[in-house]
């Protein structure tokens, strides 16, 4: 089966949050299991694309309305991620330092979009299955469709993957005329509440619509930024699979990110001495748990109730924990988050931005990791937690709902709680806390955490399963 993903982002291309972490990971695995999985992305101007050589594949052209571009497909000719990847080129639109935040992101994508079904219809033979990941890319199945350019792609499989459910890409109606010559009886699935709405539309073009967890899949009909009635009805082509972890580039007897590597056997020495180094840096008391928190410092993710919530916990324990931040965001929460480090020296500090390599070191020396969000179709970072032995303390919602369990129920080894405001956090930070002081449970909830398999070995074929079933 010959699979084509199409996304903005794809590790260690280009990352800004899980969308790159999947798309980097789920056609490797695919590949592995014996399947052919492509992907095709922007060329942005990043580290990776300066660092590798790069043939040329195609070139093309097309229209944006009446603006006329040129754009180039490049290959990376050695498979080195375990897949072939392609990025296209379009000068001056795609080739910029970020992958997202430009004042015209919508001509940006729906470029990108119109380049990559030009190429595609070039091909001599057709893909099994065009599999789009997110608003940026769900204005391909319309495409596909309904332009009379692509007709002879109307048979090619589609499948949308929402990733983020809360961005859709809307953009007013005057901007239809980008979209390639189409037939304007179909108006209707490009609309959603008076504008084009890309995601919506994918939703409603796609042979499959899937979600990156089961909960997130329910969660969508009752709360989608205005999508709920169409989730709602298109519910019988719809499919919520768990994501997966890369695990090799999340292991922690491999890691290449920490000196100190461990296994579920030296997970007790292996974490303190990953903490001893995150704890000098940092300046933090190595004696108390340290709470850590990575990730967008946004509403979706409860960032703004993090400030509040280490101010109680620090009160109600008497200074007895440790807190780290790595993130980047809203100014107003950064800025909040930074002006802490003055206020709780020794027990608290704050990494405001985005570091890889840092990431690591905090999922591998942390003793818990918060993630209060308001919404999380999936989450992977509970997982990453959990491969490397942090306790991951989670809002009951979406994919943390499905992969967490809290450590009161039976063989539970997290902590869960259900309201996003300060005072459930604090108090959750507590349960925290208390365990902490018994060594015997914290070690046997790592060692437990670190077993479950949330390989995309098992996950690939729930994929496949998608795809067959639209043959
Ligand atoms: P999102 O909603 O942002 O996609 P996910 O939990 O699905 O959330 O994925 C987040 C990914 O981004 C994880 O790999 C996490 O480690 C990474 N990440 C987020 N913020 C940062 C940061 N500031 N520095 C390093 N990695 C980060």
């Amino acid at each position: 089966m010959e699979i084509i993903h199409v996304s903005a982002e794809c590790y260690p291309v280009a990352k800004a949050g899980g969308l790159g972490d999947v798309v980097g990971a789920l056609p490797k695995y695919q590949c592995k299991s014996g399947d052919i999985a492509k992907v095709i992305m922007p060329m942005y101007r990043t580290k990776f694309l300066y660092e590798n050589d790069w043939t040329v594949d195609f070139k093309g052209s097309a229209n944006l309305g009446n603006w006329y571009f040129d754009f180039t497909v490049i290959k990376e000719p050695t498979n080195k991620l375990g897949f072939d990847l392609f990025l296209i080129d379009i000068n001056g639109l795609l080739d910029r330092q970020k992958i997202y935040g430009y004042d015209d992101d919508a001509e940006r994508f729906t470029a990108f979009q119109i380049a990559v079904v030009s190429w595609i219809s070039s091909w001599e033979h057709q893909p099994d299955v065009v599999h789009c990941h997110d608003h940026h890319t769900a204005l391909i199945p319309f495409m596909m469709k309904y332009c009379y350019d692509f007709q002879h792609l109307s048979t090619v499989s589609t499948v949308v993957t929402i990733h983020n459910g809360q961005y859709q890409g809307w953009m007013g109606w005057d901007k239809s005329l980008y979209i390639p010559r189409w037939d304007l009886w179909k108006r209707g699935m490009l609309d959603w509440a008076g504008s084009i709405n890309p995601l919506a539309s994918g939703v409603k073009c796609a042979d499959k619509v899937t979600t990156v967890s089961w909960s997130y899949m329910d969660e969508l009909r009752e709360n989608a930024n205005g999508l709920e009635a169409l989730f709602e009805f298109e519910k019988g082509k719809s499919v919520g699979i768990l994501n997966g972890i890369d695990n090799e580039v999340w292991n922690p007897s491999t890691d290449t990110y920490i000196e100190n590597r461990f296994t579920v056997k030296t997970v007790t020495k292996g974490k303190e001495q990953n903490k001893q180094i995150l704890c000098n840096q940092f300046g933090l008391d190595i004696t108390k748990p340290l709470f850590v928190f990575i990730g967008r410092l946004v509403g979706e993710k409860a960032a703004d109730i993090l400030p509040g919530a280490i101010r109680t916990a620090i009160h109600q324990t008497q200074g007895d924990a440790c807190f780290l931040i790595l993130g980047s965001g809203e100014t107003s929460i950064e800025w909040e988050l930074q002006q802490m480090t003055n206020e709780y020296k020794g027990i608290y500090n704050a990494y405001i931005g985005y570091n890889e390599q840092l990431s690591h070191l905090i999922y591998a020396g942390a003793d818990f990791l918060l993630m209060p969000s308001r919404v999380e179709p999936c989450g992977l970072n509970q997982m990453y937690a959990m491969r490397y032995g942090t306790v991951p303390v989670v809002r009951s919602t979406g994919g943390l709902k499905d992969t967490v369990t809290d450590m009161g129920d039976t063989d539970g080894f997290g902590i869960r709680f259900n309201n996003a405001t300060i005072d459930d956090l604090a108090y959750s930070i507590g349960r925290g806390v208390a365990v902490y002081q018994d060594k015997k449970h914290m070690e046997w909830m790592r060692k437990h955490m670190m077993q479950i398999d949330h390989s995309w070995e098992s996950t690939v074929f729930e994929y496949r399963q998608v795809y067959q079933s639209l043959k």
